[in-house]
């Protein structure tokens, strides 16, 4: 195998680069192995086997993924099977349902939950704290909470895997969908993006299986 080859080996990793914390996940995927890519049009997506939706302001992400004609073209690979993780504002844009939104709000969608945008008050509320997540090992996971979501309601298609000490979920997957309301992004804890990218390397070696 050739050094080109070699570095383009990993699994092909998208982050939508709309707006919000996306060099910090590109960055961690980068860590991880994953050839790298940031994600603003239908074409760079078409070109990437996962993406990561990241932190933000999910409100602004929204419009610029409409604005930028990439919504559709995110929904369908959503619909087509495509290893998805959103953290916070990520969350949010796959939510089926939300609340708080404004006025006009849309999201991507796929994730069977309703979630609640700023559940847990303004920027100066934003808090940490560990979380025990027995999918990702015995070790707790540090969990920074910056103005994120809570989700409300868990529908029968997902499913959670992470909650506060109070019983609110912060974490859920479904299928090839992850979302979590808080930032491993940017604490130095690499087990989310570890588990993204077993979904996209099972993925893209199932599609060159199948041609
Ligand atoms: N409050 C933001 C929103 O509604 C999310 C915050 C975040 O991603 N850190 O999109």
């Amino acid at each position: 195998m050739g050094a080109g080859e070699a570095a383009s080996a990993g699994p092909r990793v998208g982050v939508l680069a709309l707006q919000g914390d996306f060099r910090e996940h590109a960055h961690v995927l980068a860590r991880l192995g994953a050839h790298v890519s940031l994600v603003r049009r239908p074409e760079e997506l078409a070109a990437v086997d996962g993406l990561v939706i990241p932190g933000g302001e999910s409100t602004v992400m929204d419009k610029l993924a409409r604005a930028y004609g990439l919504a559709e073209p995110l929904r369908a690979a959503i619909a087509a099977g495509m290893p998805v993780y959103g953290t916070c504002a990520g969350l949010i844009m796959l939510a089926d349902t939300i609340l708080d939104a404004i006025a006009g709000q849309q999201t991507l969608g796929g994730l069977d939950v309703v979630v609640r945008r700023n559940a847990f008050g303004s920027q100066n509320q934003s808090f940490e704290t560990d979380l025990d997540i027995p999918a990702l090992g015995a070790e707790p996971v540090h969990a920074v909470f910056i103005r994120g979501p809570v989700v409300e309601s868990v529908g029968p298609r997902a499913t959670p895997l992470a909650t506060l000490a109070d019983g609110r979920v912060v974490a859920v997957e479904q299928g090839n969908l992850l979302g979590t309301s808080f930032h491993p992004e940017i604490t130095g804890e690499y087990r989310f993006h570890e588990y993204f990218l077993d979904r996209v390397r099972s993925r893209s070696l199932s599609r060159s299986r199948n041609g």
